[in-house]
Order: structure tokens, then sequence, then C-alpha cells
């Protein structure tokens, strides 16, 4: 277990979202131990904008010091327009083994919550399973685009392993709170060989799950039959999801008209 060693002072925390499936969000951390390789977007932005200087920078941490006080003031605000806040889109708020981030992040939950607006969670750490006494109307989700532990290693080296993350997501469904999956950025069979029906049945107890190409990666690009391979992997998302009565989302630009020459 560890804890951060860095910490930052913002001025304002809420704020609305332009990802797709997002509405209001928080972010009470600046970069992410996970260092995920795919490249991380939110690891690419920090860096084009001169928030961190470096990868090394962005795997260290640095927990917003100021984050249930700017709460305090930023909920009775925008609390009417706030549909779910979600934590988080730039940071990981259930970060692999740092006990202060959890523990903070519970505490924001509960904040946000005591003003009857409810949370989106979505982590690739290990979801705690005092969540179950706090709002049934929160979500509580997981990142998962492999069953795979030496793909995990390369591309997420710092995540928790995908057991112990769907371990943790099914023990919160098994005590009544809601779930959901991500299964985004999804890699190509040049990245990585394996089959996806595994990977849907091992989350078939979930509420809803989200299924997303991977961008911005080279590999990808180089992949010609990508765009039948993700048009494909969507529709068997779909035909999982009517089977079996659960909520689900393609993302944008995951299915395309197909026309790749084959290989
Ligand atoms: S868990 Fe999310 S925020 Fe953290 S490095 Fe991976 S993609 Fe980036």
């Amino acid at each position: 277990m560890s804890t951060t060693k860095k910490s930052i002072t913002r001025k304002s925390l809420i704020y609305k979202t332009n990802v797709e499936y997002g509405d209001y969000t928080v972010n009470h951390v600046q970069g992410c131990a996970h260092g995920c390789e795919y490249p991380c977007y939110a690891y690419l932005m920090a860096k084009r904008f001169g928030k961190i200087a470096s990868y090394e920078e962005w795997i260290e941490p640095a927990i917003v010091n100021n984050a249930l006080e700017l709460l305090d003031k930023e909920i009775p605000k925008h609390k009417d327009k706030i549909t779910s806040l979600h934590l988080c889109f730039t940071t990981d708020p259930f970060m692999y083994n740092y006990t202060d981030i959890c523990e903070l992040s519970i505490e924001i939950i509960k904040k946000i919550n005591t003003h009857n607006v409810s949370c989106s969670v979505l982590t690739k750490g290990v979801l705690p399973k005092n969540l179950a006494s706090l709002s049934q109307k929160n979500i509580y989700g997981i990142t998962l685009i492999s069953l795979d532990e030496s793909f995990r290693e390369r591309m997420e080296p710092h995540s928790a392993p995908y057991e112990k993350r769907i371990e943790s997501l099914k023990e919160l469904h098994d005590k009544g709170c809601r779930t959901w999956v991500s299964i985004e950025p999804y890699p190509t069979p040049n990245i990585v060989k394996q089959d996806f029906l595994p990977i849907l049945e091992s989350i078939s107890f979930v509420d809803k799950i989200i299924f997303g190409r991977l961008n911005y990666n080279r590999e990808v690009t180089a992949y010609n039959q990508r765009d039948v391979f993700y048009n494909t992997l969507a529709k068997q998302t779909v035909d999982f999801c009517n089977d079996r009565n659960i909520a689900y989302y393609i993302k944008h630009g995951t299915i395309k008209p197909a026309k790749d020459k084959a290989q």
C-alpha cells in the first residue's frame, strides 16, 4: 500500500465533461499511477497543456488537497443541473494500492450523495466493499479489455489484476449495487490475440456495458481489418446485452462502414 507523495491545490473541481456518455465530473488527483500505455489520453492532454512534463511525473499522482472544501462550495451551485457526477475521466478514483486516494474518493462520493446527487464510478483498481453502504443510486464500474494478465502488465502496468477487479465488482453487485463495465479501449488482434466472448461472459451480471475501439495507437492504424473487427465485436456486444437484458452503449466511431482490404 502507498500514499501519494505530492499534492496540489485547485481553484475548482466540478466541471461539465465533453466525454460523450458523461455529464459532470470531478478529477481530484492529477496523474495516475496505473500508467496505461495505450497511450492514456489524459496523460497526452496533461503533457500537451504543460500540466506535467513526463510519463514519470504522470505516474506519481498528486492529490488535490482542497477537494472536499471545493465540493462544499460547488455542489450547491451545480446540483440542479447534474444527472450524475462521474469519478473520474482524467485519473483513477480507486488507484490500485493508493489508500489515501481511495479514502478521499469515498469521502467525495458520500458528500455528493448527501446533496441527493448520484455518482458513477470507473476504475482499473479494486472497488472497496464499503461502497455498498452508500446511495443505491450510484453505479460502480471497472474497465476490462482483456483477461490476459501478461497483456495487462504490458498495457496497464500498475493497475489491479483483472480477476481482482471483477471480484470487487461482483461483490458490490451481490450486495445490490448497480454495476457497469467499460470495454474500452479494446485492442486489435495484432496487439493481443484473445477471444472476446469470455470477457463478456466474465461480467454477464452487470447492468450496463460500454464498448469502444482503441484510438491514438499506431498498431491499430496498421491493422488493415480494424473496421471489420470492431464492427463484429460491437454487434457481438449488442447481441450479448440484448439476450441478457443488459443496457449497452457503443462509443461513437467504433462502428464504421467496413472498407478494409484483406491482409
Ligand atoms: S487508469 Fe485511466 S487515467 Fe490512469 S493511466 Fe490508465 S487510462 Fe490513464
